[in-house]
């Protein structure tokens, strides 16, 4: 099997001229992953710039109601409120030794982008972020943040004006200018390697999991529940335990509106419960799509969890059954925001109460086991507007 394929997903499906920069990328990540000189620098801004290592927290009040040992992994914790961070340092760092100038980027809700300006500023490049114009509107504050770390954001007015749109310009502009930029790419996704350094940069999160949780209890945890997106934090955190079979592994993809009448519909964010194959930003994976293989936009109420698409790995690792893909639908999630908040005193990411909500659901079926560990990506903050409308709407008894 080629290195670059997981099962029959991945691979590198992009125009001839971006080959030799993903070559060049890939020598470069072989070069340095082990490079003690790379890795000491790397370990240096996890600890000192992002705040690592990042608790596992028992979640006692939580515990205890829903009946199980539930642990938190606190990714809310990491600069800039997400586990976004662990992989912008990765990425920049590498660009950095490779000798790249310029980073781009492309965001949809503008947390990526955001980290990527976090990284941009500190470690001294040009970065310019291209956004759908659409969500340039809708996330005005982010916008403003990545301008005021320096960054140049794009607003792209082509097409439907949102996530895709903006790959497209972001790929177009790597085509012209590879010599000197670095394409930062935000989750598990994209042609090859990057599915597997993003994979590798997030895995500091299931690596200290497997540390603490043996400190703590003396053993692995029976599962482990993260909300999935494009899917890197549920990557990190699953990582270093695929091995470890006795631990079930669940992504939890965002159900969007579970009122509306069809099945595509309902699951308008659930690319591996509910997608099929098909290409999406370089990579073969499994894609939102209609049946003349259209792009599907996906909805859900945390738009960190609106991506059509679903990285190849846990595409294929949902095929050979090792993860076990679910999803919660819009108001599941909300509910488990505000119960998390009540009871730990925690504001969890609307894409972070998707994974809560899972436990919170399943916690008595036993389904889930005794000790669970849930990665907690990133902190609610960012959605209080969002949930603000929501509560107005739902007196309205519309969708959420
Ligand atoms: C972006 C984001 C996600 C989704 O991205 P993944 O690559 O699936 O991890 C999840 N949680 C938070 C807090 C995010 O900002």
């Amino acid at each position: 099997m080629k290195r670059s394929m997981y099962g029959r997903y991945g691979g590198q499906f992009v125009p001839e001229v971006l080959m030799p920069a993903l070559n060049e990328l890939e020598e470069a990540y072989e070069r340095y992953r082990d490079d003690p000189r790379f890795l000491e620098e790397l370990a240096y801004y996890m600890k000192e710039f992002a705040g690592r290592e990042t608790p596992l927290y028992f979640a006692r009040n939580l515990s205890k109601k829903y009946g199980t040992k539930i642990y938190l992994k606190r990714e809310d914790l990491v600069h800039g409120g997400a586990h976004k961070l662990n992989n912008t340092i990765g990425q920049a760092l590498l660009a950095k030794y490779m000798g790249k100038k310029r980073l781009i980027a492309e965001t949809g809700a503008g947390q990526h982008g955001t980290a990527t300006a976090m990284v941009g500023a500190n470690m001294g490049f040009d970065t310019e972020v291209y956004m759908g114009a659409k969500d340039v509107q809708r996330q005005h504050m982010n916008v403003y943040r990545m301008q005021l770390m320096g960054t140049v954001v794009h607003s792209v007015q082509s097409g439907s004006k949102t996530l895709k749109d903006a790959i497209n310009e972001a790929l177009r502009d790597w085509v012209t200018n590879v010599e000197n930029t670095h394409y930062l790419i935000g989750s598990v996704v994209g042609p090859h390697p990057y599915p597997m350094i993003v994979r590798d940069f997030q895995s500091v999160i299931g690596n200290e999991v497997k540390r603490q949780i043996i400190e703590k209890e003396g053993r692995y945890p029976d599962s482990i529940v993260a909300c999935a997106g494009g899917g890197s934090n549920a990557m990190g955190i699953f990582h270093p335990f695929i091995e470890n079979r006795e631990v079930k592994l669940f992504p939890v993809e965002a159900g969007g509106c579970g009122l509306k009448s069809t099945k595509k519909e309902a699951l308008h964010s659930a690319s591996l419960c509910a997608g099929e194959d098909g290409i999406l930003q370089g990579a073969h994976t499994r894609v939102l799509q209609d049946r003349y293989g259209q792009i599907l936009e996906s909805s859900s109420v945390s738009a960190g969890l609106d991506y059509s698409g679903v990285g190849p790995e846990l595409a294929h690792l949902a095929d050979i059954g090792r993860i076990k893909p679910c999803n919660v639908n819009d108001e599941e999630a909300l509910e488990a925001f505000y119960e998390l908040s009540r009871t730990e005193g925690i504001i969890p990411a609307l894409e972070s109460s998707h994974a809560i909500a899972y436990v919170m659901k399943m916690a008595q079926s036993g389904e889930l086991g005794d000790l669970v560990v849930v990665s907690l990506s990133g902190r609610g903050d960012k959605d209080l507007e969002t949930v603000f409308s929501l509560k107005k709407k739902e007196n309205r008894r519309v969708c959420l």
